[in-house]
C-alpha cells in the first residue's frame, strides 16, 4: 500500500480523490475479502472519519443516510415503517461485527448482483447523493448501478449520502432472502416491496428482486397491477410468472436459473401477502 489517506472533512477527501487515483474506503468489508492473496498496492483514502458523513436524519421532504453509516446503526436507528425491509435486509448482512463495520452505501458502490441492501432501497425509490470537488448531485439509484461491480461512480466521486423521499400515503415495507442457509450467506434470490396504502386500498407499490439479473430489478407490471387492490392477506395472489420478466437469472454454483424464477415468485407473493395483512 503506497498512500493511506484518513481524512476528517468531506471537502479534504474530495480535494485528495480530485488529484489521483485513490481507491475508497469505508468499511472494507467488501475491498479486504476481494484481495486476500493479493498484494495491497492501492492507494486509499479512508473515508471511514469524515463526520459529516456518519448517521441518518430527516431533511423534511427525505430521509438522509451518510456514506460511513453502517448497519448496525441503521438497525438501531428510529425509523418509521417504511423502513423495515431494510432493517430487515440489515440483519441479514453477515454477521453482527459485518453489520458493525460495513456500511449501507459500500453495499451500493459494490454493485455486486447478491447486495442484499439494492432491493429494499430500490423499493423506497431511494436516490444517490454523489459528490466531486465541483458539488454534489442526487441521481435515481436505478440509475446508479450499471450491472455487475460497475456503478455510474467516477474515480475523482464520492457517494456522500443515501435519500430516501418521503412517501405521499401510509407505507411499510418488507424483504425476504433466500439462501442455502439462514445466516452468513449469500443470496440466491431476494424480495423486498414497499406499499403505500390508503383506506385499505393499495396506492402506490414499489416490489425488486435481487440476485436474478446483473442488478436488481423492479417489477413494473405486478407494480401497476397492485394499484386499487384491497390491502390484505391474499395481494400475492396478483403475482403471476410474467410479472419477472425484467429478471435475467444464471445458472451457477448456489442455482439454477428456473428455481430462482420459481423461488422470487414464491418470495414475491409471500412478501406481498406479509404486507398486506400488516396494512
Ligand atoms: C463475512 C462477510 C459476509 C457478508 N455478508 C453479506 C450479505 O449477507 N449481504 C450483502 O449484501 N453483503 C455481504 N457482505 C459484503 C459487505 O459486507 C457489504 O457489501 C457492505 O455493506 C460493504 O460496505 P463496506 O463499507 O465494508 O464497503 P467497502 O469494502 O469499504 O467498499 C466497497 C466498495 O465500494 C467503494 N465505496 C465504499 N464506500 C464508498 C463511497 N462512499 N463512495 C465511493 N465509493 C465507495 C469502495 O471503493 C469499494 O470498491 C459480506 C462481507 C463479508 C466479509
Amino acid at each position: 500500500m503506497a498512500t493511506y489517506l484518513r481524512p476528517t472533512s468531506q471537502s479534504e477527501a474530495l480535494a485528495a480523490l480530485a488529484q489521483g487515483r485513490l481507491t475508497v474506503l469505508a468499511g472494507g468489508t467488501d475491498y479486504y475479502p476481494s484481495r486476500v492473496g493479493k498484494p495491497l498496492s492501492d492507494d486509499i483514502l479512508d473515508i471511514s472519519a469524515i463526520a459529516s458523513l456518519r448517521g441518518i436524519r430527516d431533511e423534511g421532504s427525505h430521509w438522509r443516510i451518510g456514506a460511513t453509516t453502517n448497519w448496525s446503526e441503521l438497525i438501531a436507528a428510529g425509523l418509521p415503517p417504511l423502513f423495515d425491509g431494510l432493517k430487515l435486509a440489515a440483519r441479514k448482512i453477515g454477521g453482527v461485527q459485518i453489520q458493525n463495520t460495513g456500511t449501507v452505501a459500500g453495499n451500493l458502490c459494490n454493485a455486486s448482483p447478491a447486495a442484499d441492501g439494492v432491493p429494499p432501497l430500490l423499493a423506497l425509490d431511494a436516490r444517490v447523493e454523489i459528490a466531486d470537488i465541483a458539488g454534489s448531485t442526487s441521481i435515481a439509484l436505478a440509475d446508479f448501478i450499471l450491472g455487475n461491480r460497475k456503478t455510474l461512480l467516477r474515480r475523482d466521486q464520492l457517494l456522500t449520502a443515501i435519500l430516501v423521499p418521503k412517501p405521499a400515503h401510509s407505507a411499510r415495507s418488507h424483504f425476504a432472502k433466500l439462501g442455502a442457509r439462514k445466516y452468513l450467506v449469500v443470496s440466491i434470490v431476494m424480495v423486498a416491496a414497499t406499499l403505500e396504502v390508503d383506506a385499505g386500498r393499495v396506492r402506490a407499490a414499489r416490489i425488486a428482486v435481487g440476485a436474478a439479473s446483473a442488478v436488481a430489478q423492479r417489477l413494473p407490471l405486478l407494480e401497476a397491477a397492485l394499484i386499487g387492490q384491497s390491502c390484505d392477506a391474499s395481494l400475492g395472489e396478483h403475482a403471476r410468472p410474467e410479472h419477472l420478466a425484467p429478471l435475467a437469472p444464471i445458472d451457477d454454483l448456489r442455482a439454477s436459473r428456473e428455481y430462482r424464477l420459481d423461488a422470487g415468485l414464491t418470495l414475491v407473493r409471500r412478501v406481498l401477502s406479509q404486507l398486506g395483512a400488516r396494512a
